[in-house]
């Protein structure tokens, strides 16, 4: 798989962390640092030893640990915010690009460039930084905002899900986040409310 849609997918999987968006009480997965790290290092945008370490550094400052968990969930918002204008097309608020800037900024600040496999690979210098988690999904999200797949991702169908995906399929058709979930439950629903009418 190309790195650009491992990106987009993990991204997309960050603003999924809010279940349930377009209903009175979504479900928020990222409920601590603690759950943020483990959810990153499911990803694959930490490797495990730089997880625990990330993790016993919150422990020992659980405050820092709550500002950044904060960030996240505010960097979080921003691309949410985002991918609803760009649906929409509309051109997104000035305030949602500083946000996603902002943290781009903080990611790039906190690494550099080393030789890899005859090109360069950009890595983070911020081994023990509790901020480190949240740079590693601005700099997926970062290079997922400037490919032209952005402009193919879209909101689950289904009424209540709010999950984004992102439509590879070539004439746009695809309108669930999962087909085995809401497809078939959206079809369940209509067949049902046939029966009844
Ligand atoms: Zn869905």
């Amino acid at each position: 798989m190309p790195a650009e849609s491992v990106d987009g997918d993990r991204v997309l999987a960050f603003l999924n962390t809010l279940s349930g968006r377009p209903t009175a009480s979504p479900v928020e997965r990222l409920g601590s640092y603690d759950a943020l790290v483990t959810w990153a290092r499911e990803q694959h945008l930490l490797p495990a030893a730089a997880a625990e370490r990330l993790q016993a550094q919150a422990r020992r400052h659980p405050q820092q640990a709550a500002a950044v968990l904060g960030r996240a969930r505010e960097l979080r918002e921003a691309l949410n915010a985002l991918v609803t204008a760009i649906d929409a097309g509309r051109a997104p608020a000035a305030a949602v690009l500083d946000t996603i800037s902002g943290a781009l900024a903080s990611a790039y600040a906190h690494g550099r460039l080393v030789p890899h496999d005859g090109a360069l690979q950009w890595i983070s210098t911020a081994d023990a930084e509790l901020d480190r988690v949240v740079w590693e999904v601005a700099r997926a999200a970062g290079r997922l905002v400037v490919s032209d797949r952005l402009a193919r991702v879209r909101p689950c169908a289904a009424g209540d899900c709010g999950w984004w995906f992102v439509d590879d399929t070539k004439n746009r058709s695809r309108r669930w986040c999962d087909m085995k979930i809401c497809g078939n439950r959206e079809k369940l629903r209509r067949f049902r409310a046939r029966q009844q009418g």
